[in-house]
């Protein structure tokens, strides 16, 4: 066994953005985004998404 230690720096293409469903209880991971404009983006999960999130016909 041959270990090349030395060169262990943390990997920093790990640290995602981490953001969860805002929904109240909810643990889920909320991979959709909404905006409204200039605000912080709010992260929902699929059941949770905002109702403006779906167009008018
Ligand atoms: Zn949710």
């Amino acid at each position: 066994m041959s270990d090349e230690a030395g060169s262990s720096a943390p990997r920093k293409d790990t640290m995602m953005y981490e953001h969860w469903c805002e929904h109240a209880g909810c643990k889920k991971w909320g991979s959709l985004g909404f905006a409204l404009g200039k605000e912080e983006p709010r992260w929902f999960c699929a059941e949770h998404q905002p109702e403006w999130k779906l167009k008018h016909a």
